[in-house]
């Protein structure tokens, strides 16, 4: 019995000031809604120049890190030495036989069947077929291109580093003053135009100038002479 009169006088209460209650009840939950919006804000406060911080640095990094290696990469392949290919001369055209060779000062001279006598001779010529092509034995500019009774159509070229190769006894010259060649190009066709020689039938007559001095020409036309060139320039 006492308990239930109890819990009726609480009931009663609850009922009595139900409104207060919930007036309380209201204003400790604005309090702490407040409180916990304050603490947060603050919280955030001290978090800003944190945040701020590792995003200064986090935008430094990526700033620095492309900057560096990109640096790295740019500056790498030039400082580096760079690959060299050999370029090598190439025979002007198929031949059959040498029908005079080159003199020098062990070779002084050689007889020449079509003036009967012997006499020096700073070439070399090379028997072919009537009409076989004849081609730059290496990249190059035509110097001149000229004709005489002696050794026929000419054609001189300047294939670089002062190596300068006189193509003679030619017909049907493909080429002029001033044009550029590519190795394996061709220039003329071989001929009997060089009448101090045209017993030798069609023929090339070429020469090869290193410096302004006559060279055996055959380890040009063998193939064995090449030129080192940086890749990037070949390029
Ligand atoms: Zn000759």
């Amino acid at each position: 019995m006492s308990t239930n009169r109890q819990t009726n006088k609480f009931t009663r209460f609850l009922r009595n000031n139900a409104a207060l209650l919930v007036m309380i009840f209201c204003i400790a939950a604005v309090i702490t809604v407040v409180l916990a919006v304050s603490l947060s804000d603050n919280e955030q406060i001290p978090d800003t120049p944190v945040v701020g911080d590792p995003d200064d640095n986090n935008n430094d990094d990526p700033t620095n890190k492309p900057v560096d290696p990109d640096d790295g990469n740019d500056d790498n392949p030039p400082v580096g030495p760079l690959p060299t290919i050999k370029l090598y001369f190439a025979s002007p055209l198929n031949y059959k036989s040498v029908s005079m060779g080159y003199t020098d000062q062990e070779e002084l001279f050689v007889f020449n069947t079509t003036l009967n006598c012997w006499s020096t001779h700073h070439g070399v010529d090379l028997v072919a077929d009537d009409n076989t092509a004849v081609c730059a034995m290496f990249d190059g500019v035509v110097l001149e291109v000229t004709e005489n009774y002696g050794m026929g159509n000419i054609v001189r070229i300047d294939h670089g580093d002062n190596v300068i190769a006189t193509y003679a006894s030619l017909a049907d010259v493909k080429v002029v003053e001033g044009q550029s060649v590519t190795k394996g190009e061709q220039i003329g066709v071989v001929s009997t135009s060089a009448s101090y020689e045209f017993t030798a039938g069609a023929h090339l007559h070429l020469e090869v100038a290193v410096n302004g001095t006559n060279v055996d020409p055959m380890p040009y036309v063998d193939g064995e002479i090449f030129r080192e060139i940086e890749q990037e320039a070949a390029e």
